[in-house]
């Protein structure tokens, strides 16, 4: 049976892999295909799919994660199959990534009155080609010795809460689902598993979310359950990725690409 990763990240946002990297690790993972669903952008999916098609029939669905916020609560959305080369799509996702840019030069100004000093150069070196993240910031944190970990650099600096944090820039839920709609795409909550609020997921299906992402990395398998049902109650999509951003340390398997994937079959049907 083949299989399809549908949540990944590339060096076009805070994976470390680039997209023909990706494509290859995917190819060595033995998976038929991933979706690549950077953060706020779709700069990633031409390299993938060139480097795919010298992997017969390794299939790439465009995608992106676009950030929205509902309730004071981050909500991810993914999009997949978009027409990535769209205007109207791309304009957005330069605004978006304009704001991260200012967001991320805050961020340093903010660690700079805390006695810690890390340069903005830096943190471009460090995010290359890809939009501004705080992981980036969190591995800038790391090469200059304040912490030793990215979830140390989260935990104590940059998570909500956390001394460092700025808010970004965030498009409403209702916002992204229309956006991904007119690139021609279908949208999916990402990982519901994550999120503190019971009733956000209602609200999603409520104005037309298409799909769920039943299967990631983080949820239990209780959870996948239970988001399967709701799925099937409600005649949504159901996806499934690992939400891959680097091989996991001490070579564990959980979060690694293909971890977490679905029967490319399944979603051959929903692009038909
Ligand atoms: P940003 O989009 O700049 O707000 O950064 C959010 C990204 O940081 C997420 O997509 C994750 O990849 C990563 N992230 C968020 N929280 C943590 C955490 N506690 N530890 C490690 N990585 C995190
Ligand atoms: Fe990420
Ligand atoms: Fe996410
Ligand atoms: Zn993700």
């Amino acid at each position: 049976m083949k299989f399809i990763d549908m949540h990944t990240h590339s060096t076009f946002s805070d994976g470390i892999f680039s997209p023909g990297e990706l494509v290859d690790y995917a190819v060595k993972k033995g998976l038929s295909g991933i979706a690549i669903t950077d953060h706020d952008t779709v700069d990633g999916i031409e390299e993938a799919i060139e480097r795919a098609s010298i992997h017969k029939g390794f299939v790439i669905v465009p995608g992106v994660e676009l950030s929205t916020e509902y309730n004071n609560e981050e909500v991810h959305i993914l999009g997949y199959m978009i027409d990535y080369r769209m205007e109207y799509l791309l304009r957005i996702l330069k605004y978006l990534q304009d704001t991260r840019n200012n967001r991320a030069i805050k961020i340093i100004d903010k660690l700079k009155k805390i006695g810690i000093k890390i340069n903005y150069r830096d943190v471009m070196k460090i995010s290359g080609d890809g939009v501004i993240g705080r992981p980036h910031i969190a591995r800038s944190l790391i090469q200059n010795g304040y912490v030793r970990t990215i979830e140390n650099a989260f935990t104590k600096y940059l998570a909500k809460g956390a001394p460092a944090y700025v808010p970004k820039q965030k498009l409403t839920p209702l916002c992204a689902i229309n956006i991904i709609r007119k690139a021609g795409g279908f949208s999916v909550i990402a990982h519901p598993g994550l999120l503190k609020s019971k009733t956000i997921l209602n609200y999603l299906i409520h104005i037309g979310i298409d799909g769920v992402e039943v299967y990631h990395s983080k949820h239990t398998v209780r959870q996948s359950e239970k988001f399967l049902k709701l799925a099937q109650k409600h005649n949504l999509f159901i996806t499934g990725g690992s939400d891959f951003h680097y091989p996991p340390k001490d070579g564990k398997e959980n979060g690694d690409l293909g971890s977490v994937k679905v029967p490319l079959e399944n979603i051959m049907e929903l692009l038909k």
